[in-house]
């Protein structure tokens, strides 16, 4: 692997200098700073979430560092299938529970937890008890309001649950709670106080945090009895107001391209569709190989940061299919094959860019689109 600045191409193949670089020893180091968050003896365990493909970092890339995890959540059960198929031996949590009756056949492998939304997948359950019994986490609506029980119908669905782990359809029965607001510093105050309120006297564990809520509520999250992080595993700030540098996160990808073209524009010159950047003089602007087809935001705006040869500028005017174009003014001497990093180094976050295209980083890195080649650190290529 050539230093993450030089030009790099997949051995054997003329492609375009366009790459993603995913460092898994980053997804390592970054579990063990969530773990430091919480307390040393007693701590809860935690899920590493891996849905959307280890969040686009890819999983058979990144499995190797999540060793130390106690277990992994993913969006659907056939993603719990692609876990054990990549070796992975231990609990695997399952987000979206089951869409179908159809599903109950996919309960085949020990160690699965299903996160329960509604009454019709416990009947789904009972009406085709699994090989393996899964455990189940009844979620609450919360403050999300996206799936699972509004507080009036929680304790008759625990109820039910607790009759089919008493048949033995279903295994241990847990709490689950996702927060609307984590990222604020009063956010989860109200949303756990209800929560606990409602599930006060229950028995079985309990899991409330996603990365924000570790890093930033760890004294609740050290209550609990698993935490549930995605988005810092992967080196990316879930909060507005601290960076990941500064909560001690690595970034886990990085994209990288080169100036592919150079224009010298005259003042008033339009660069891009519909000439959304007027020069305001004659400028020097690069050519970027790298577009919205390539999973780069199209909504990026003019000023968007970019490093060039190491040099921080900024995008000019619309990003394109294929290409982008960046302002040369703060680096005369790039040439044609110049570096350029589009996120993730060089002192550029991917949460900065995500801010300024108006979005959050889990869009930009599970959007990274499959033509982007990816290069593993520290190991060869591979497209
Ligand atoms: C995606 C997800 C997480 C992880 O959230 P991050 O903000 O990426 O840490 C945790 N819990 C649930 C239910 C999720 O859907």
């Amino acid at each position: 692997m050539p230093p993450v600045n030089a030009p790099y191409r997949p051995e054997g193949l003329l492609a375009r200098p366009l790459y993603a670089r995913v460092d898994a020893a980053a997804v390592a180091h970054n579990l063990a700073r969530l773990r430091a968050a919480l307390p040393a003896t007693g701590a809860p365990r935690l899920w590493a979430t891996v849905k959307a493909d280890a969040y686009g970092h890819g999983l058979a890339r990144v499995l190797p560092a999540l060793r130390g995890a106690d277990g992994l959540a993913v969006l659907h059960l056939d993603e719990a299938r692609t876990c054990r198929r990549l070796g992975w031996k231990g609990p695997v949590l399952v987000y979206g529970g089951l869409y179908s009756p159809a599903d109950t056949l996919l309960l085949d492998t020990p160690q699965l937890h299903l996160v329960i939304t509604h009454l019709t997948q416990l009947h789904w359950l009972a009406q085709a008890p699994a090989a393996e019994r899964p455990a189940i986490w009844l979620r609450f609506a919360g403050d999300i309001h996206h799936t699972g029980f509004s507080a009036e119908d929680y304790h008759a669905a625990f109820e039910l649950a607790r009759a089919l782990a008493a048949r033995g359809v279903v295994g241990e029965v847990g709490h689950l709670n996702h927060y609307a607001r984590a990222d604020e510093a009063d956010g989860v105050d109200h949303a756990d106080a209800r929560f606990r309120a409602l599930i006060d006297g229950l028995p079985g564990p309990v899991s409330t945090s996603n990365s924000a809520a570790v890093l930033g509520h760890a004294a609740r999250a050290a209550t609990t009895q698993w935490v549930r992080p995605g988005l810092a595993l992967y080196g990316a700030s879930p909060f507005a107001d601290r960076g990941a540098a500064q909560l001690g996160l690595l970034p886990a990808m990085s994209l990288h391209s080169q100036v592919v073209g150079i224009q010298r524009v005259q003042a008033g010159a339009g660069v891009g569709y519909s000439g959304a950047f007027l020069a305001p003089t004659g400028m020097d602007v690069g050519i970027v190989t790298c577009g919205y087809a390539d999973g780069y935001p199209r909504h990026a705006p003019t000023g968007t940061p970019v490093v060039v040869a190491g040099v921080r500028t900024r995008l000019l005017g619309r990003v394109s299919m294929d290409m982008m174009a960046v302002d040369l003014g703060p680096v005369p001497h790039a040439a044609i094959g110049a570096p350029v990093t589009l996120w993730g180094a060089d002192g550029l976050p991917v949460e900065e860019v995500a801010m300024a295209a108006g979005t959050i980083a889990a869009q930009l890195l599970t959007g990274l689109s499959a033509r982007v080649p990816v290069a593993l650190a520290g190991a060869s290529p591979a497209r």
